[in-house]
């Protein structure tokens, strides 16, 4: 299982919507008209998806440089 995007300290947050407890899930997320697939702290009550300000800059310039390498 890939949890490179997950740090341990983002499944200690709680769902802002339920207050669930938030699990590793794989989550297709939509960037500039590009689909990509990766693992996030998501509620598995309300399907809500954490994705810290780090972690979204991060994900965003790796994406960024695999567009450009096409
Ligand atoms: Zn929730």
């Amino acid at each position: 299982m890939n949890m490179e995007n997950i740090r341990p300290g983002d499944l200690e947050w709680r769902c802002q919507k339920c207050g669930g407890n938030l699990e590793p899930a794989m989550v297709t997320v939509e960037y500039l008209g590009n689909e990509f697939t990766t693992e996030l702290p998501r509620c598995p009550r309300c399907g809500l998806v954490m994705i810290s300000e780090s972690l979204a800059l991060g994900k965003m310039a790796e994406v960024e440089q695999i567009l450009e390498d096409k």
